[in-house]
């Protein structure tokens, strides 16, 4: 089953999920969660994205995935590095953001087994901007401003292209 994103400002994009919240099943609930993020094009997805209050999110390339019940991030290298992040709930948005380059982390998978690892590169910035939406934190807001200001006017930029797209091709039609 693939889950709808909600809009951005939707209340439960920007609530703090909590722990004892879990789907009762959570190996089906994984997999949909997993094939709706393969479906929206991302590598991470969180439960309050699609609608669902419960502390999980996972994380993967569609084939291989990772599901997340109540993760934490036990320990932060003092290292940061800048990515430039995007986020399913913010379509063609992507954003300058200095995040630590090394993390350890606790999550239980869906069959309830705990798992501790330690994350770095690509896995390791997914598993951070995932926790910021287990907390409601929106990534625009870990962003500076002028790197926000410079994505924001990236995506105008490119819905003007759209609409003149279109337009051209309702005159084509019309002619
Ligand atoms: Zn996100």
């Amino acid at each position: 089953m693939i889950y709808n994103l909600l809009d951005k400002d939707h209340p439960m994009v920007h609530l703090r999920m909590e722990e004892g919240n879990q789907p009762e099943d959570k190996v089906e609930f994984s997999k949909d969660m997993a094939e709706s993020m393969k479906t929206w094009g991302g590598i991470g997805l969180s439960a309050n994205q699609v609608g669902f209050p419960y502390r999980m999110f996972v994380m993967g390339d569609g084939k291989n995935y990772m599901s997340c019940y109540n993760p934490k991030i036990t320990v932060e290298s003092d290292t940061l590095v800048p990515i430039d992040e995007g986020c399913l709930t913010y379509p063609g948005l992507f954003v300058r953001i200095l995040r630590p380059d090394r993390i350890s982390v606790e999550f239980e998978d869906e069959f309830g087994e705990v798992h501790k690892d330690d994350l770095e590169g690509l896995m390791c910035r997914v598993f951070q901007h995932e926790m910021d939406h287990m907390d409601g934190i929106d990534f625009t807001s870990r962003a500076k401003k002028l790197h926000l200001d410079m994505a924001k006017r990236k995506v105008k930029r490119a819905k003007l292209k759209l609409k003149r797209a279109h337009g051209k091709d309702m005159l084509a039609r019309a002619s």
